[in-house]
């Protein structure tokens, strides 16, 4: 019967008791646990459009959600953000941008080993502690020789010794300051460097170091041994980039940022490794869209064996049944999906496939039974959708779409016919792309193109993408729209996010065409859809 208000049965119930307690006893919760919704034998495969979360309770602010996440059984990250190795998104620039603000950036390999060596290496100079194979000059090098060093790694402060090379006698040290102005390129170090210097000796800790590059108000520090021998330089400029970069994805030790990048799994994929691995990279993915393979679990085992120190994410993978054979042989971290990315057509085209969010949960539910994390890639349109794989299970989320219209990734912007700046995107399995690698004097990426085949499948398009600004604009939305999700849900973390979700707590709705209508902008005659400001 109704509560009624006018004849006093409400002051009754309340004494009664509270709507809390009425609740609990006589209701079941709102919503449907993760289990029942992508209940798939029922309802068929879901993606991330057909459900949403419902709220929970706020007893926090948003700024204090944390979004730390793990992206290989033994590397975590601040932000669960990772770019894509595709040629249209991810090159040193997004890698080291993705990298400063909390994700990772995963370098393509559609180009010579040579040439992705050089941009994992770039990656991995860009932020430093000390610096333990600084450019170092002798006396009698010139002027021009520091302009060549500025204008191919981008610095000039350089330590001078006794013979040019480290671990030789420090005599001065030149910086563009000193070379600025200076009009002839032949003139020798020795004319131009600085003698006086503030030095530490060696075996100072960072800390103590830093405080010192503070105090000394210099660019540069150079550490030296008892015997005045160069052993390393400390840059001003990473003190500012620490600063500025607070979540930034680094090694412990080194304090260089962290670098991934892709390779094949073809016989030559392992002297590419081999020289990603000497450029400083951190972790490698095994890049096919059907990860199951035996080459594949070959590859994963040799790397194993051949580089314990780098983690190997395997896949793609779709099912429990591809993702066990490669958690088995040790993958380190798994990436989820097949045909859902924005510029794909693998499902139309091949009929193999699996809706995302239904492929998130089937494999992150079972690979969390080994700590294996996984990367829930393509199809992430919003932040919506990065919330929703996060919920399902996933550690982080890979975009390529998304990304390929900001600053950071390659190539230049263009009008397009209707007068909008945008930029290229492309399919790594789209005919442009596989074109690009059949030319590359590489055999290069092959994940959708192998070297006999006559006729080349397509499995994605290229075209192009709004301009987006810059990452470090974009990534911090992304950032505090992930806080303001987990705020509405109720939860501080994503590992009580998943908490939530594994013991019923967060609920989900499946959401009809109609509500799907319902939740997006309908009625207005037009409006400007500004994400951020
Ligand atoms: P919203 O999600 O668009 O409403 O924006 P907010 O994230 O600012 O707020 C989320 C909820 O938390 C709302 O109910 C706010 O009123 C509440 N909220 C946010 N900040 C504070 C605060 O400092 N004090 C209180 N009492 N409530 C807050
Ligand atoms: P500089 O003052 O011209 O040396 O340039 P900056 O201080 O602006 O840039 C130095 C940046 O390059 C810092 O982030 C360093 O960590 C990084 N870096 C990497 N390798 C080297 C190196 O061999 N020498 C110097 N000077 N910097 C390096
Ligand atoms: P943080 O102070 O929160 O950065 O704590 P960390 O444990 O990361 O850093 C320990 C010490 O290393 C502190 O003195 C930091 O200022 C310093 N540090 C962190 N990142 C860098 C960096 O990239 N370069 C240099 N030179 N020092 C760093
Ligand atoms: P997006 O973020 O644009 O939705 O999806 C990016 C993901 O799409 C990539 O990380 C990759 O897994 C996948 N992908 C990239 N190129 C192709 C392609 O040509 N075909 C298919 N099937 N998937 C692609």
């Amino acid at each position: 019967m109704p509560i009624n208000a006018a004849n006093g049965d409400f002051a009754g119930a309340l004494h009664y008791s509270t709507a809390v307690d009425v609740l609990k006893s006589e209701y079941q919760r709102d919503g449907l646990d993760v289990k029942s919704l992508l209940d798939s034998d029922k309802r068929g495969g879901l993606t991330y459009n057909d459900f949403l979360i419902l709220p929970g309770y706020i007893g926090f602010a948003s700024h204090e959600v944390t979004l730390d996440s793990k992206i290989t059984k033994h590397i975590s990250l601040k932000l669960p953000l990772v770019s894509s190795p595709m040629d249209t998104v991810t090159e040193t620039d997004m890698a080291i941008f993705m990298a400063l603000l909390g994700g990772v950036g995963v370098i393509h390999h559609n180009c010579t080993a040579d040439e992705q060596a050089e941009m994992v290496r770039k990656v991995k100079r860009y932020e430093n502690g000390f610096i333990l194979d600084p450019v170092v000059m002798s006396p009698t090098n010139t002027v021009g020789d520091v302009r060549k060093v500025k204008a191919e790694h981008g610095f000039a402060g350089i330590p001078i010794t006794e013979d040019g090379n480290l671990k030789s006698k420090l005599v001065g040290i030149v910086t563009m300051r000193d070379i600025q102005f200076h009009r002839d390129d032949s003139s020798p170090l020795s004319e131009v460097m600085t003698t006086d210097l503030i030095t530490a000796p060696e075996g100072i800790d960072l800390a103590e170091a830093n405080a010192i590059l503070r105090s000394s108000k210099k660019g540069k520090l150079p550490i030296v041994d008892a015997a005045g021998n160069l052993t390393a330089l400390l840059s001003r400029s990473d003190l500012m980039k620490n600063l500025h970069f607070p979540l930034a994805s680094k090694v412990p030790d080194s304090k260089q940022l962290l670098c991934a990048a892709a390779i094949g799994t073809r016989e030559d994929d392992k002297e590419r490794l081999r020289k990603l691995v000497e450029a400083g990279l951190d972790i490698v993915i095994m890049d096919s869209s059907q990860g199951n393979s035996m080459y594949q679990l070959d590859m994963l085992r040799w790397i194993k064996k051949t580089f314990p120190q780098i983690d190997v994410i395997a896949g793609n993978v779709v099912t429990r049944e591809q993702a066990a054979n490669l958690i088995a042989a040790g993958a380190d971290g798994l990436r989820i999906g097949m045909g859902s990315g924005s510029a794909c057509i693998t499902q139309e085209v091949m009929a193999v496939g699996r809706p995302q969010a239904t492929a998130v949960y089937s494999i992150c539910e079972f690979a969390s039974r080994f700590g294996v994390p996984c990367i829930a890639d393509g199809g992430i349109q919003n932040v919506g959708h990065i919330v929703k794989a996060v919920a399902l299970g996933a550690s982080t989320v890979m975009m390529g779409g998304l990304l390929a219209g900001t600053t950071e990734s390659p190539g230049k912007y263009f009008l397009s016919a209707e007068g909008k700046l945008v930029k290229a995107y492309r399919g790594m399995g789209s005919i442009d792309a596989m074109e690009s690698q059949k030319s590359s004097d590489n055999a290069a990426t092959g994940r959708y193109f192998s070297e006999g085949d006559k006729v080349r499948v397509a499995q994605g398009v290229s075209g192009s993408v709004l301009d987006r600004g810059s990452v470090t604009k974009f990534v911090p939305y992304l950032q505090a729209g992930l806080q303001h999700s987990l705020q509405d849900i109720g939860v501080k973390s994503i590992d009580a996010l998943q908490a939530g979700v594994r013991d019923g707590s967060v609920r989900f709705e499946v959401r009809t065409v109609s509500a799907q209508a319902e939740g997006n902008v309908h009625g207005l005659h037009e409006f400007n859809k500004k994400l951020y400001a």
